[in-house]
């Protein structure tokens, strides 16, 4: 049997045929590239049931993954994140069945990992000798670790203002790291120029090349295996490319193909903050493409992309699903990162943060029902995020006594 069973890529725009075994960037049409599969074979070689016995990482999955051969698999591990029940948030809104998938746990402490690990692995395995990419933080240091594992180089850029830990995790992987004075799409133009000087130096930027999505919508798989193959009512992910809604969208087409899953799909929910929200202004006026969103700001910075080159296939998620795209302030998504965490005792990034604000919405506008299945996608840890945290204690002296 095969390892995986990729049959080929199709153009996100015009559903042109690429050849998935050479290295593919954007489609002729300047779309993303997505990687299909032949659903019917994998149907015939594995079951559901056959899945649940295999290791606890996303290659569980590695059928419907693209890299062809397991010795090309480059792992640390990722995968298989908690669905933690949340009782007591969600019994303050009134909400009896919410949950909160926690990619906290995966290496380099976000989801990013995914992407990166299936990302570099299928690289890898078709000859690329080196990765580039203009990032806001976690995707540069989740790739350049799993570059570094692989043994790829990697440059990556960042705007400067993106999270320090995330420097620090590029230069101790080894890669050569510049911060930009800029956005993230300064930091991609200036990517851009240099690739064609590098060489075997394959560009990665967000959905530039097919296979980040592949890794992302493992999260989709997982969401249905520890429902027990039944599906939630409800998904909401922080949206900043718009990878992880656009996976986890695919995951579930994929899913009821296969057979495996039946039934309406989750409604998928798009959230961004208000000081970076192109979809959402989308949403909001029916329209299927974004307009870049002018000024772009937010502690949220994994949602800080003002233009996504994916924008149409994350609307078209939400459109088709009967979801919605759903706006938070810096200050709500701080405030419910709070109340989170010591409701649950589990520190969530503020792009997690901002899903609890918005459930909060979405409950008090009626438009989530209180005994829904609805699954929060905690994207990292905010243990990444330290400063989003203030320290206001007290110090004591050595004398002093503590109440
Ligand atoms: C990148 C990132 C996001 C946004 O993910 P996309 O797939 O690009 O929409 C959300 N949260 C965190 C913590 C991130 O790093």
């Amino acid at each position: 049997m095969p390892y995986s069973f990729l049959s080929h890529l199709e153009c996100s725009r015009t559903g042109d045929r690429l050849d998935a075994d050479t290295v593919q960037g954007l489609s002729p049409a300047g779309a993303p590239l997505l990687a299909r599969y032949d659903l019917d074979g994998v149907r015939e070689a594995v079951t559901p049931k056959e899945i649940a016995g295999r290791e606890p990482t996303l290659w569980r999955y590695h059928e419907v993954l693209p890299v062809r051969s397991p010795e090309h698999v480059v792992s640390l591990g990722e995968g298989m994140t908690p669905l933690l029940r949340l009782p007591r948030y969600g019994r303050e809104l009134g909400l009896s069945r919410l949950w909160m998938k926690d990619e906290g746990l995966v290496p380099t402490g976000t989801f990013k990992a995914r992407g990166a690990a299936v990302g570099v692995s299928r690289a890898a395995e078709l000859g690329v000798r080196g990765i580039a990419m203009p990032t806001n933080g976690n995707a540069g240091a989740a790739w350049a670790l799993y570059a570094a594992r692989a043994g790829l180089s990697s440059l990556i850029a960042m705007p400067d203002d993106a999270p320090p830990i995330t420097m620090r995790e590029c230069v101790a992987a080894g890669a050569e790291l510049y911060r930009v004075d800029g956005l993230i799409g300064d930091a991609g133009k200036l990517v851009a120029s240099a690739v064609p000087r590098r060489p075997g130096v394959q560009d990665v930027s967000t959905l530039k090349e097919p296979y980040r999505i592949e890794g992302k919508k493992t999260m989709g798989y997982e969401i249905a295996e520890q429902f027990g193959w039944r599906l939630p009512d409800v998904i909401l992910y922080p949206t900043g490319g718009g990878v992880g809604i656009i996976g986890i969208y695919k995951a579930l087409l994929e899913l009821r193909e296969l057979g495996w899953v039946s039934g309406p799909l989750p409604r998928l929910v798009a959230v961004q903050a208000t000081g970076c929200a192109p979809i959402v202004t989308a949403f909001s006026r029916g329209a299927r493409e974004s307009e870049p969103f002018p000024d772009a700001r937010t502690v949220a910075f994994g949602i800080t992309v003002p233009k996504a080159l994916g924008d149409f296939l994350v609307l078209d998620a939400v459109y088709a699903t009967g979801g919605a795209a759903v706006a938070v302030t810096d200050e709500e998504l701080l405030a419910a990162q709070r109340e989170l965490t010591e409701r649950e005792g589990t520190f969530v990034c503020p792009e997690g943060g901002a899903c609890f604000a918005a459930l909060r919405q979405l409950r008090e506008s009626g438009w989530l029902g209180g005994d829904e299945d609805v699954v929060v996608l905690n994207t990292g840890a905010g243990i990444k995020y330290p400063e989003t945290v203030p320290l206001d204690v007290p110090l004591l002296a050595k004398t002093d006594a503590i109440p």
